[in-house]
C-alpha cells in the first residue's frame, strides 16, 4: 500500500503508480477520472503502437462518460484483441525473441487494450496503476521522460487530494457565463479557452488559487482535467467521505 505525504505528493516527478495508488487508497478518485488517465497514458504510449490506438482510444473516453455504443466498444475491443491473440500469424512467427526486444511495442498496445477493458486488471484503478509503469518506450529512450509526463497527466486529472479545491470551490455559485465556458472546452476539448474561463472565474468571484493557477499554466489538459471537471460538478470524489489523507480544505 503506498500512501504519500503531502510534502511526497507536491514533489513527486516520476512516480505516477505510486501517486495513482495513492488516490485509490485515500478514495481520491473515480472510475471514471482513472479510465480517462488509462486512455490519456495509452494515446501518449500509442505513438509506438503498432496499431493506429487514437480512434479506439476515441471509444475508451465516450464509454467512460457513459456515451459509447456498446457495439463500437465491442468493435475497438476485437481490435486490439485480435493483435493479442496467440493465434495471429504475425506474432506466432515472432515468438522466439521479438519479446524480448520489443516487448515495449506490446506494452504500448496492452495499454490501449487495459483502457478499453479496465476489468481485466480487477478495476479502473488497478489498471490505472498498472499503465502508469508500463515500460513503452522503446530501449535507447530514457524512462524519465515519459514517467514525468504521466505524473503531468495525474496532477490534470485529479485535484490535490490534501488540499482539493472541490472542497472549497462550490460551482453552484459561479456565474452561468463560467459554466457555458467550462461546457465549451468540455464539448471541444478546447483547453486554450481556460484562460478566458479563469477571467470569468474571478468575475463570479472564485479567487481560489489553485483553480486559476491551473487555468492559467502552461501545462497541458486532457479530457478529465480536474478544473473543467470541478466547474462542471463532475464528481471528483469516489467515495462520501474524501479520505484520511484530505484535511478539509483550506
Ligand atoms: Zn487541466
Amino acid at each position: 500500500m503506498v500512501k504519500l505525504s503531502e510534502d511526497e505528493w507536491a514533489a513527486c516527478a516520476d512516480d505516477p503508480a505510486a501517486m495513482l495508488e495513492h488516490l485509490g487508497y485515500s478514495g481520491c478518485s473515480t472510475t471514471r477520472k482513472l479510465r480517462l488517465f488509462c486512455c490519456a497514458a495509452a494515446l501518449r504510449a500509442g505513438r509506438h503502437a503498432e496499431l493506429n490506438v487514437a480512434e479506439l482510444l476515441r471509444v475508451a473516453e465516450a464509454d467512460a462518460d457513459g456515451t459509447a455504443e456498446p457495439a463500437d466498444l465491442a468493435r475497438a475491443l476485437g481490435r486490439v484483441e485480435e493483435y493479442m491473440h496467440p493465434a495471429n500469424n504475425r506474432l506466432r512467427r515472432r515468438r522466439h525473441g521479438w519479446f524480448k526486444v520489443h516487448r515495449w511495442r506490446w506494452n504500448a498496445v496492452y495499454a490501449t487494450f487495459l483502457a478499453l477493458a479496465p476489468s481485466w486488471q480487477a478495476n479502473e484503478w488497478r489498471s490505472a496503476v498498472c499503465i502508469a509503469g508500463l515500460e513503452t518506450w522503446p530501449p535507447d529512450e530514457s524512462p524519465e521522460a515519459e514517467l514525468s509526463a504521466r505524473v503531468a497527466l495525474v496532477r490534470d486529472l485529479f485535484e490535490c487530494p490534501f488540499h482539493p479545491p472541490s472542497r472549497r470551490v462550490d460551482p453552484r455559485r459561479l456565474s452561468s457565463t463560467a459554466g457555458a465556458l467550462a461546457r465549451g472546452i468540455a464539448a471541444d476539448q478546447a483547453f486554450d479557452r481556460l484562460p478566458i474561463l479563469a477571467d470569468a472565474l474571478e468575475e463570479s468571484g472564485c479567487d481560489d488559487s489553485a483553480v486559476l493557477a491551473h487555468c492559467r499554466g502552461d501545462s497541458q489538459h486532457v479530457r478529465g482535467c480536474w478544473v473543467v471537471d470541478l466547474i462542471l460538478g463532475e464528481g471528483v470524489w469516489l467515495f462520501a467521505e474524501p479520505g484520511a489523507a484530505a484535511d478539509g480544505g483550506a
